[in-house]
């Protein structure tokens, strides 16, 4: 299934099908095509057939159905869906049944968008290929015996395998643009704020972005449209107006100075480094001025994110105590022995891991020499984009060091597994707008993405940079 959102809406309007057509031709591929890959965790067939109903009937009166009507979406595991399991791939959560729905979950389904399932990730969003998922691993479906990258590898895959138009991810440290680029598909990291959190369970709250995962560029635009602005259930979401960015994108981008940080070339696998270079000569044919820039604090990210990562993540999952939410472990007969063995029994290796690292950078003794040093570290990186944004208007440089790994090739070692992300976790540290948009494959057939960053609240010139690239390279 190759369609986009204008793709359906014309499909719509000429009556070449209805929206109760398209959702159930989409749930019975998404079915049989699922035990290739594993990015459905669970499917919506009576949520996704009653909304495309109301879609239909809305066209019959002749009525506006909305920007997304009609539109399949898959919604990563976790973003709350009411009435629908949401596990966040963790053993504790696998028949939690969320009491309400996510922001942007309403948001999609105001403009008329179709939730067919929820997709595989990593348990509560801590990975970076899928594997730490409880209910096993996602495959690349452009190479199944790799990973889909992480930690949104079940919705990148729903999108690349064509079972889903569009999905929703999240990205705390680069868990929507890493399986975008894994697996060949646009995925979009917003400014902080910009998208409601409301509904979004908490990994890390100082980063924790929800983000649009789409084939063209265009179609990431309207479905940030469609969820980003203030909302009063989360006060961290900002007040700025959220422009009409599909609208702005017509392929001009002559005159925009692009920046290229050094130290995003260190370490970079060349068959992913020639990609990257190719794609930055397209950008100067396509009149964009390209120069050198640096941002002299990346290679202390990788530290620096997973202290205050995990020291949040310590806290956020502390709610799940057998208590509230979760199953509650049987064989316990006082209460400090039931929260215990619940959450022994309940959260895989990762999890207990980041629960035990960021307890102790929080500890009396430590949070000053971690914690406390880390929020310094992080604002010199911050910096690091501020003062290269005074010389140009967006940054380009490759999204993961190389392209998808087979699977289990790095689940064993942790540290190489967090060393995957050093390109992608200094945008969420700054907070700005970040985005990877395919710009090739690599000769044995693996996809690569391009990163894009720009300014705080400038989507628009990013998606006007990957729109531009896309048009002129239908990559
Ligand atoms: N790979 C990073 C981590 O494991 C990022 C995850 C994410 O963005 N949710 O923390």
């Amino acid at each position: 299934m190759s369609h986009t959102i204008d793709s359906i809406r014309k499909g719509l309007h000429e009556k070449q099908f209805s929206a109760e057509e398209l959702a159930r031709e989409t749930l019975a591929f998404a079915e049989a095509e699922n035990p290739k890959t594993n990015a459905y965790l669970t499917f919506a067939p009576e949520r996704a057939i009653a909304q495309a109903r109301r879609v239909d009937e809305t066209l019959a009166r002749s009525e506006d159905p909305g920007p997304l009507a009609g539109v399949p979406i898959a919604v990563k595991d976790v973003i709350l869906t009411r009435g629908l399991r949401t596990t966040c791939a963790s053993r504790l959560l696998a028949n939690y049944i969320a009491p309400y729905d996510a922001t942007a979950v309403i948001r999609v389904e105001q403009a008329g968008g179709v939730i067919i399932g929820k997709t595989n990730c990593d348990e509560f969003a801590m990975g970076s290929s899928t594997e730490n998922s409880a209910f096993g691993p996602v495959r690349n479906p452009a190479a199944l015996d790799r990973v889909p990258g992480g930690s949104s590898g079940g919705s990148a895959a729903a999108v690349a395998q064509g079972t889903a138009v569009l999905a929703l991810g999240s990205d705390t440290g680069g868990s929507v643009r890493q399986p975008a680029s894994f697996c060949g598909v646009t995925g979009v990291t917003p400014t902080y704020g910009r998208v409601s959190r409301y509904g979004l369970t908490a990994f890390a709250s100082s980063l924790d972005h929800i983000g649009p995962f789409s084939r063209s560029v265009r179609d990431s635009a309207v479905l940030l449209r469609t969820i980003a602005g203030r909302d009063e259930k989360d006060s961290t979401s900002a007040f700025a107006p959220v422009p009409d960015y599909a609208a702005a994108l017509n392929g001009d981008v002559r005159g925009m100075k692009i920046g290229l940080p050094k130290e995003f070339f260190e370490g970079l696998a060349s068959e992913t480094g020639d990609l990257i270079m190719a794609a930055v000569g397209e950008l100067q044919k396509l009149g964009c001025e390209v120069r050198e820039i640096k941002l002299p604090h990346t290679p202390y990210a990788i530290a620096c994110y997973y202290v205050i990562a995990t020291a949040e993540a310590s806290s956020n999952l502390a709610r799940y105590d057998g208590v509230r939410y979760t199953a509650r472990a049987s064989s316990a007969s006082t209460l400090a022995e039931m929260y215990r063995v619940t959450r022994d029994e309940g959260f895989g290796p990762e999890c207990k891991r980041r629960i035990m690292l960021g307890t102790y950078v929080l500890s009396a003794g430590y949070y000053d020499a971690y914690y406390l040093k880390a929020q310094k570290v992080r604002a010199l990186v911050a910096r690091d984009y501020a003062e290269a944004f005074e010389q140009v208007d967006a940054i380009v440089g490759p999204v993961s060091p190389f392209p998808a790994f087979r699977l289990g090739e790095k689940v064993n070692d942790p540290v190489a597994m967090y060393l995957s992300d050093i390109y992608t976790i200094t945008g969420d540290l700054a907070g700005i707008p970040c985005m990877s948009v395919p710009c090739g494959k690599t000769p044995e057939g693996l996809p690569v993405g391009l990163q894009i960053l720009t300014r705080h609240f400038n989507e628009m010139d990013m998606f006007r940079l990957a729109d531009a690239y896309q048009r002129a390279t239908s990559l």
